[in-house]
């Protein structure tokens, strides 16, 4: 077995990318979707993209590395099918292993799949197990075990990587059918066993090191000392890592300290940066081995390693043995930086994606045990970067701060309330009571990307690319006046992505070409990087909108992404806080509402699903979130004249504790969903004092379904239990840009047809 100098380097990952090299994963699974592959030759692309894998780190010189971290779909899916929690309705399809694990993740022809909902507070999704009372667990190794063996065939011996028994639990939902008081935990007594046989079978097999995975830890403590107990005390089993992650383990940390479990990883970057002084205070965690997660496994900066090192150097004495790693799995940043050869040089240094990740662990682990002088080189050449990057005109425009600096109170507020705007826009829009309208996008037909893919690889010239998106927008605009909508869209169709689109047009913002971040099983997306100060060159959407409307009487809505949605799906800075970023987009798109409000656009829709997303995970920080975040959506936005009718939009109905901060927005139109959940927001919003206007959508564009014109009425009839008619407005749940026209046709006539049924 490799080691350095006699003994392993202390340093580790909690979990590396499985994209596979040139997204190898996501082809063959997709290509086994399709029956274009076997299961035999899907297999053999596991087999080679996990050797991939653990070559990739044994390079790197790490030797103390994870497994059971790659997956074909989602780690929460993986465990539910080690646990045996197959649900009923999949499990009787009759389908082989490979195949039920793929219903399970996107239903069949006969049924639907488990849902799936956000990793923490990552753009990650994991697919929620459903449990029921009467749920049995028996245990299914087979795939940690094949793991562990491939890496040991490799010479490498790994560290099988479970989701823990608690995290499990928390993360799951109560099955269909089933009442909802059901306590998924309250199944533990019965999973644990599962648990003790798999740590029992993994002693068997000769596996020295087994890491649990227990994020929940960071905000639950309920349950955590029994099952440490528990699992700790069995006689025969591997040493074990207990890995948390995502924030600060408060708590839970006296509750770790006592464990009988031989490792702990922490947190230790950004605001989780205070398990280091929790660590301090509660006298360390003696007799045990420390995974320092000093390293951001969530952003994509090169560390500071010069920092990195003193602050391990104050971890001395805390544990007994200290490993080097990320804060969390990997999974959360691209895969290689050397593979942006479009970035500039001199910028493509500044950043870190997985691969150069292992190489700060592994420094640093060189640093620790060999000394500073023994890493001297990198660390200078880390200073210089460091450097260049604080230096560089990029990260600081003078112009841009000065305006920041300059924002007072008042650019935060609308000039007067909603009852007076209110009257003032009934006036200049002059629409009927109900009025209708989408939410932007309309169908993204095969034909639109095609052009967009021709643009892009330079085969349709910039003018003719225009031309045939302007045809498109008129398009729209047509069916729009023929289907009878009041307010229209021009549809979106020059936009590949709402924040990409913004992000390619604004200063501060970098694209890559390879930063590919898993979102959930083959789906990945390419997050933009904020690197600098932000601002707008020029106008980025006045075009598209004005032409839109000279081809209409009818008002068309200006379509924006919001600031915090803008930062929510991309990479931030790490050298500023996030509100500052956040105040400078807010002021880019403050500048291009006020040129489209300029080009006369009477109504502008600021888009902010990702509100509820970026709500910090511990309650404790979420007002001071709430307050900035709602502060820059108003940034952008307040620069209007009364007239100008601000509208939002965000893509669920339970708002829970954003409630009183979606008020806070002080739009004057929002919608949102609402049709599954029967307008239940409509209750919601009334009943917490809103007062300007709403869209409840009236039915779900996630399904194919087209929505019947009694359906839509009954749905208004609802809204208006709760909402006043003058504030009621019509629209669907989310843009149409995955749908077919066919079905958007029918189903937008028949919104039409309930809205004037009910005038
Ligand atoms: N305006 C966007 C659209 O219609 C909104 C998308 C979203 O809410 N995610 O596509
Ligand atoms: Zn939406």
């Amino acid at each position: 077995m490799s080691s350095f100098s006699g003994n392993p380097l202390p340093a580790t990952v909690l979990g590396y990318p499985r994209i596979g090299r040139n997204r190898a994963m996501k082809k063959a699974i997709e290509a086994y979707w399709r029956g274009e592959l076997s299961a035999a030759n899907l297999q053999r692309t596991v087999v080679d993209e996990r050797r991939a894998v653990f070559e990739t780190l044994q390079s790197a010189g790490l030797t103390d590395v994870p497994c059971n971290d790659f997956s074909l779909y989602d780690q929460v899916l993986d465990t539910l099918v080690m646990v045996g929690a197959v649900p009923p309705r999949h499990r009787d399809l009759g389908l082989n292993a490979l195949d039920t694990y793929f219903a399970m993740a996107r239903g069949t022809a006969e049924v639907p799949p488990l849902e799936m909902t956000k990793w923490f507070d990552t753009n990650y999704h994991y697919l929620v197990p459903e449990l029921a009372p009467d749920t049995e667990f028996t245990l299914d190794l087979s795939k940690p075990l094949q793991e562990y063996r491939q890496a040991r065939s490799l010479g490498l011996e790994a560290r099988p990587v479970l989701l823990g028994p608690l995290t499990f639990l928390h993360l799951a939902k109560v099955a269909p059918g089933v009442a909802a008081d059901f306590d998924p935990l309250t199944l533990l007594e019965r999973l644990l066993p599962v648990y003790e046989q798999a740590l029992a079978q993994f002693a068997a097999e000769g596996v020295h090191w087994v890491q649990l995975d227990e994020p929940v830890l960071v905000s639950e403590q309920a349950q955590a000392e029994l099952v440490l107990r528990r699992l700790g005390s069995l006689p025969e089993r591997p040493k074990l890592l207990i890995a948390t992650y995502f924030g600060s383990v408060r708590e839970a940390l006296p509750i770790l300290r006592q464990a009988p479990v031989e490792a702990v990883a922490l947190d230790l970057t950004g605001p989780a940066e205070s398990n280091l002084r929790d660590l301090a205070g509660a006298g360390g965690l003696p007799g045990k081995r420390l995974v320092a997660g000093v390293i951001d496994g969530r952003n994509v900066w090169a560390a500071d390693l010069r920092a990195q090192l003193a602050r391990l150097a104050s971890l001395h004495g805390l544990a007994d043995e200290i490993v080097i790693a990320p804060s969390c799995s990997l999974l959360h940043v691209p895969l290689d930086v050397s593979l942006e050869t479009g970035l500039d040089p001199d910028v493509r240094c500044w950043f870190a994606f997985a691969r150069q990740k292992l190489d700060e662990v592994a420094v640093l682990a060189r640093g620790i045990s060999a000394g500073p002088q023994a890493i001297e080189a990198e660390l200078q050449r880390n200073q210089e970067i460091l450097a260049h990057r604080a230096a560089s005109p990029i990260t600081r425009d003078p112009a841009v701060r000065e305006r920041v600096a300059a924002v007072t109170p008042a650019d935060e507020h609308r000039a007067v309330s909603y009852p007076q705007r209110a009257r003032q826009q009934a006036e200049r829009l002059n629409l009927p009571s109900l009025p209708t309208t989408t939410i932007g996008s309309f169908p993204q037909t095969q034909a639109l990307r095609a052009a967009r893919g021709r643009f892009r690889r330079g085969e349709l010239g910039p003018d003719g690319y225009a031309e045939r998106m302007r045809t498109e927008v008129e398009h729209v605009i047509r069916l729009q006046e023929t289907l009878g909508l009041d307010v229209l869209v021009h549809g979106e169709p020059e936009r590949n992505d709402m924040v990409q689109y913004f992000a390619e047009q604004l200063t501060g913002f970098v694209a890559t070409q390879h930063g590919w971040v898993q979102s959930y099983g083959t789906r990945y997306v390419r997050p933009p990087v904020v690197i600098g100060d932000v601002s707008r060159p020029q106008p980025m959407t006045v075009e598209w909108t004005s032409f839109a409307q000279s081809l209409t009487d009818k008002p068309v809505k200006g379509m924006l992404t919001g600031p915090v949605t803008m930062l929510c799906w991309s990479f931030v800075r790490d050298d500023q806080p996030l509100e500052e970023t956040a105040q400078q987009v807010a002021l880019a798109l403050r500048d291009e509402v006020a040129d489209l409000e300029a080009a006369g656009t009477a109504v502008i829709q600021v888009d902010e699903p990702a509100l509820r997303e970026g709500l910090p995970l511990r309650a404790s920080d979420r007002p001071g979130y709430l307050r900035w975040a709602t502060a820059a959506f108003r940034l952008a936005t307040s620069g209007v004249r009364d007239n100008t009718q601000i509208h939002t939009h965000m893509c669920y109905a339970e708002f829970g504790e954003i409630l009183s901060a979606v008020i806070d927005l002080d739009t004057d139109v929002i919608s949102l969903e609402g049709a599954r959940s029967h307008m239940s927001i409509a209750a919601d919003l009334s009943a917490a004092g809103y007062p300007s206007g709403v869209g409840p959508g009236v039915y779900d564009i996630h399904s194919p379904r087209v929505p019947g014109r009694d359906e839509v009425t009954r749905m208004l009839r609802q809204a208006l239990e709760h909402v006043p008619a003058e504030r009621l407005w019509v629209n669907p749940d989310c843009g149409l840009k995955t749908r077919d026209e066919a079905e958007v046709k029918s189903s937008l006539a028949n919104l039409v047809a309930a809205a004037e049924s009910l005038r």
